[in-house]
């Protein structure tokens, strides 16, 4: 468990069950500093950005999950859901563009 200002840090997940990233978010009680931990790497927030614990500014990268809600697989009204994901560009790849398929 990670700690800040001496208190263990909660972390509540805010991300979608169909989304490719799982995003832990964190509040500290003391100092108010929000994280977010994806994959275990955390980025922590500075006023209008964060940033990875390697000091780069986190980027989001655009996933786009095709929705197939027709009465055929793979067929449907061509709709998607996007998802931020976010991303050191130092210390990571990007994530790939193309999501997965949610059905429903
Ligand atoms: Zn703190
Ligand atoms: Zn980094």
């Amino acid at each position: 468990m990670d700690k800040c200002c001496g208190k263990d840090l909660v972390w509540t997940k805010i991300s979608g069950s169909w989304e490719n990233y799982a995003i832990e978010r964190s509040c500290c009680p003391v100092c108010k500093t929000i994280r977010d931990r994806k994959d275990g790497i955390i980025y922590t927030k500075k006023e209008d950005c964060f940033l990875c614990g390697c000091g780069t500014e986190v980027l989001a990268a655009q996933i786009l999950h095709p929705i197939h809600d027709g009465p055929f697989p793979l067929s449907g009204s061509g709709r998607v859901r996007t998802e931020m994901a976010p991303f050191c560009p130092k210390c990571e790849t990007k994530p790939s563009s193309s999501g997965k398929i949610i059905s429903r």
